[in-house]
C-alpha cells in the first residue's frame, strides 16, 4: 500500500472519530426529551425530572388528555416545553394519509389541556409521509424529525402499549 492510501485511510478513520465524537457532544449539551408522555402509559418520575421537553400524545387509546385535570396541571406545574406527539399514537399513525382535521383533533386536546397549542409535533416512531408533513407544517407546527433525534437524548416513558421501547428505539 502506497503512502498516499495510508494516509487516505488515516484521514477517513480521523474524520469517523470526529463526526462520532460532535454527535457525542451535540447530545452531551442538547436538550434532553421524552417522548409517549400521556395519562395512559406509566412514565418514571425520574425521566420525567431529567427532561426538557415532554411529547405528549393527546388521544392515546382515546382517552384525551383534555379532560384529565390534574395531570394536565401536573405537566404544568413542571416547567417543561410541551410539544405533541402523534394524535393516537398508532402504528403507522401518520403514513396514513391524514387531513388537518384529524392532526386538529389532538391540538384541540392539547389546548384544553394546556391553555395553549402545540408549537412541535413528532410523529410515533418518526414515521411521517411527506404529504402529512406538508399539513403539519401548514398548521404553523415545527417537525422533529430523524435530525432532531441523532442529535438529542431522547427517553421513552415505560411503553407497555402500542409498541415496546426496543422496537421504538428501531426507528
Ligand atoms: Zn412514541
Amino acid at each position: 500500500m502506497g503512502k498516499k492510501a495510508l494516509l487516505a485511510i488515516l484521514i477517513i478513520m480521523m474524520l469517523i472519530v470526529l463526526s462520532e465524537s460532535a454527535i457525542f457532544f451535540i447530545r452531551a449539551f442538547s436538550t434532553t426529551q421524552i417522548d409517549d408522555v400521556t395519562p395512559g402509559i406509566p412514565c418514571g418520575e425520574d425521566l420525567l425530572e431529567k427532561s426538557d421537553v415532554f411529547f405528549v400524545i393527546p388521544k392515546f387509546e382515546g382517552r384525551g388528555i383534555g379532560v384529565e385535570d390534574d395531570w394536565c396541571e401536573k405537566m404544568l406545574l413542571s416547567g417543561k416545553k410541551l410539544e405533541m406527539h402523534g394524535v393516537y399514537h398508532v402504528y403507522n399513525e401518520l403514513y396514513t394519509l391524514r387531513n388537518e382535521s384529524y392532526i386538529n383533533e389532538g391540538v384541540i386536546e392539547f389546548n384544553k389541556c394546556f391553555g395553549k397549542k402545540p408549537d412541535g409535533f413528532k410523529a410515533p416512531q418518526l414515521a411521517l409521509s411527506s404529504e402529512n408533513k406538508r399539513v403539519i407544517g401548514g398548521m404553523g407546527m415545527r417537525n422533529y424529525g430523524y435530525w432532531n433525534q441523532l442529535t438529542h437524548k431522547v427517553y421513552h416513558c415505560n411503553d407497555s402499549g402500542v409498541l415496546p421501547n426496543w422496537m421504538i428505539d428501531l426507528f
